[in-house]
């Protein structure tokens, strides 16, 4: 497509306007970590593939195999997260001495896009919201939970999210979004407190302790004692502390190996939700037109995109 003069200085106008939302980005308040948030540590050291976590999560979501036919039998082998597949192991390597597994689920994040994004309200953080339900006034776990009644299948949360999460059910007739909720179901939700949540499938059943349940900030006490005592055996920074805002999953990977060899993106610390949120207020603020709102909304998702190309 050729572009005229006058298309170039109208992108220019448009550009300066969202460059101008951008700035204002600053005025939204970033959202803290809860202090009693739940997730999961993953320590890709002690990781050997074995995939009974997958197979557990599968069984307690009850969801069916990703059948693949290999050598006279049938597999359930997910290369992906997929609508029938919420936790995935990924192998990084060939092989040899930094060879990696790495766990892909919903990291659960501290201020997440997908909340941020979707107009109703299908997914929330437990405990905070409107909608909340009467257990979870006491329950303040922020796990990233998902109502299939509320959901118009949008499916804006998969464009907002960074770690390429959710995912569709293409094949249903009333598809819903696909993606881990802590198996906030094992819990009991009469009970109160954090521990309404049971122990996640994954981490009751990882034979190597790889994947530990907790809540964050013993999850990060725990990381941090773990490199101290080994540092040679770590990288030295802890995925999820800080990351696109921070998560409530968190990672030890091995020294030697960059995140982004793992298949994580590189984030800011700055939430994309903070960053969004901000900018699709201040056309209210200052009368500027959606169009300009809307060449800012692309740059946040080209921004996710890039981010999940560069974490491949
Ligand atoms: S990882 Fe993605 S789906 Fe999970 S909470 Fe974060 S933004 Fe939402
Ligand atoms: S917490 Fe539950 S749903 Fe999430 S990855 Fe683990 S087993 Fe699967
Ligand atoms: S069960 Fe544990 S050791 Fe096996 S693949 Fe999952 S995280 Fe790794």
């Amino acid at each position: 497509m050729r572009l005229s003069r006058r298309d170039l200085l109208k992108g220019a106008a448009v550009a300066g306007a969202a460059t101008a939302l951008a700035a204002e980005a600053e005025a939204r308040e970033p959202v803290p970590g809860r202090p009693d948030a739940l997730g999961m540590l993953f320590d890709s050291t002690l990781c050997v593939g074995c995939r009974a976590c997958q197979t557990a999560c599968k069984a307690a979501n009850d969801l069916p195999a990703d059948a693949v036919a290999a050598g006279g039998g049938v597999y359930d082998a997910p290369s992906d997260l997929n609508a029938t597949t919420k936790n995935v192991i990924k192998s990084f390597g060939d092989g040899g001495a930094r060879h990696q597994y790495m766990k892909q689920q919903c990291m659960h994040c501290v201020d997440p896009s997908c909340v941020s994004v979707c107009m109703m309200g299908a997914l929330h953080k437990e405990g905070e919201g409107k909608r909340l339900l009467d257990f979870e006034q006491k329950n303040g776990s922020g796990v990233v939970l998902y109502d299939k009644g509320l959901c118009v299948g949008c499916r804006y949360c998969q464009i907002g999210c960074a770690f390429n999460v959710p995912k569709f059910e293409w094949n249903d007739a009333l598809p819903r979004i696909v993606k881990c909720e802590l198996c906030r179901h094992r819990g009991d939700p009469r009970k109160t407190g954090p521990l309404a949540v049971a122990n996640p499938a994954c981490c009751e059943v990882c034979p190597r302790g790889a994947i530990v349940f907790g809540r964050r900030e013993e999850l990060l006490a725990k990381a941090r004692a773990r490199l101290a005592g080994d540092p040679g055996r770590y990288n030295p920074r802890i995925f999820g502390e800080t990351d696109g805002g921070g998560t409530q999953v968190l990672y030890l990977t091995a020294a030697g190996v960059s995140f982004q060899d793992l298949g994580l993106p590189s984030l800011p610390e700055e939430s994309s939700a903070h960053f969004s949120e901000t900018v699709s207020h201040a056309p209210y603020l200052h009368g500027v037109t959606p169009v300009a709102l809307y060449a800012a909304m692309a740059f946040v998702i080209s921004r996710n995109k890039k981010k999940e190309g560069e974490g491949q």
